[in-house]
């Protein structure tokens, strides 16, 4: 594999572009993040340490047959590089050679190093076609105090790439890849720290554009999809910034009314009740909602009289004499609308 393919890049890349690469790749595969990355990041950095020197780029190039592509010159380029599929024969011994003289003669004259190519057979340069990465789906769930004031969290993704070694095709001189072992392919395990914006919805779809699958040889990156979950939410609703809150209050609140208590995202929030509220009354309790560009909506309350689960003998005696004093019949006009 040349230094080109390692790095993910092409031999018409910047040095800007094989720098990004580069920080990229070394990132990703650097012994303290990934265990399993130490030969590669060897390559790596072996690779960028002659691309990024001008000088040892143009020696490599030479030595190799590297050429910069104009764009009036596309057909010619591919005319050549299909040729160089049908005869990719070159082996790993020629490479080893051939990078031995690279160094050697890296004092000598630019007509010396002309002179080793002529020598030497030419080795494979197949270019490969630009892979782009693929979209990664993730699930995330948030609390509800999460969804209202954004968080972040730690994404673990997974994701195969075509193996850079073999480029998928998992033989390399009839012999199993020993990169990827002959699968073709090889798993990333990525940890993405995510930032969720507040006010997010259940149900929402973020995209996060690039940290999907990486592109490989010039491709571009996949895009990485967060499907947020906003847990406990049966009880609350949205409509646009208000907030819709289902909350129930006790007999006994319901007809005496006063202050009461409602968990809310940022701790509680407090609700007058007015003397004999009902089930269904709607409370608004103004610039509560949800907040987006400078705007608050409501938190809107309906509140439903629910009997406690558990009731002591000395309640259910006291509402066996509420029973005894009643004296409004509740059903009278129940069918005679007013
Ligand atoms: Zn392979």
């Amino acid at each position: 594999m040349n230094y080109y393919e390692i790095l993910g890049v092409t031999p018409d890349s910047t040095q800007t572009e094989i720098k990004t690469a580069y920080r990229r790749l070394a990132r990703k595969y650097h012994p303290d993040v990934n265990p399993d990355g130490a030969r590669k990041f060897k390559d790596i950095s072996k690779a960028y340490e002659t691309l990024s020197d001008p000088k040892k780029r143009s020696q490599y190039d030479t030595l190799n047959g590297f050429f910069k592509t104009e764009k009036t010159k596309t057909s010619s380029r591919q005319a050549e590089s299909e040729y160089r599929q049908k005869n990719s024969t070159g082996t790993e011994k020629k490479q080893e050679n051939r990078k031995k003289n690279e160094f050697k003669s890296s004092d000598k004259k630019f007509s010396d190093i002309f002179g080793t190519i002529f020598d030497t057979p030419k080795q494979d340069k197949k270019k490969p076609e630009p892979v782009n990465g693929k979209d990664i789906n993730t699930d995330i769930t948030i609390s509800l105090a999460e969804s209202v004031k954004g968080t972040t969290r730690t994404v673990n993704v997974v994701h195969t790439e075509l193996c850079p070694r073999c480029h998928g095709r998992k033989f390399i001189n009839g012999s199993k890849c020993p990169v990827c072992s002959g699968s073709g392919e090889y798993s990333i395990h990525k940890r993405i720290s995510v930032k969720i914006p507040a006010n997010v919805k259940n149900g929402s779809k973020l995209r996060l554009k690039g940290e999907g699958g990486e592109g490989q040889f010039g491709g571009k990156n996949g895009d990485l999809f967060l499907y947020i979950t906003v847990k406990g939410t049966s009880n609350i609703t949205y409509d646009g910034l208000n907030i819709l809150y289902k909350v129930p209050i006790t007999p006994y609140e319901a007809v005496l009314g006063g202050e009461i208590t409602i968990p809310a995202f940022d701790g509680t929030v407090k609700l007058k009740l007015p003397e004999r509220t009902s089930s269904g009354q709607k409370f608004r309790l103004s610039g509560q909602g949800l907040k987006r560009n400078g705007k608050s909506g409501d938190m809107i309350i309906t509140v439903s009289v629910e009997i406690p689960k558990r009731l002591s003998d000395d309640e259910v005696k006291l509402y066996e004499k509420l029973k005894k004093l009643s004296a409004d019949n509740i059903r009278e006009n129940i069918l005679n609308d007013e």
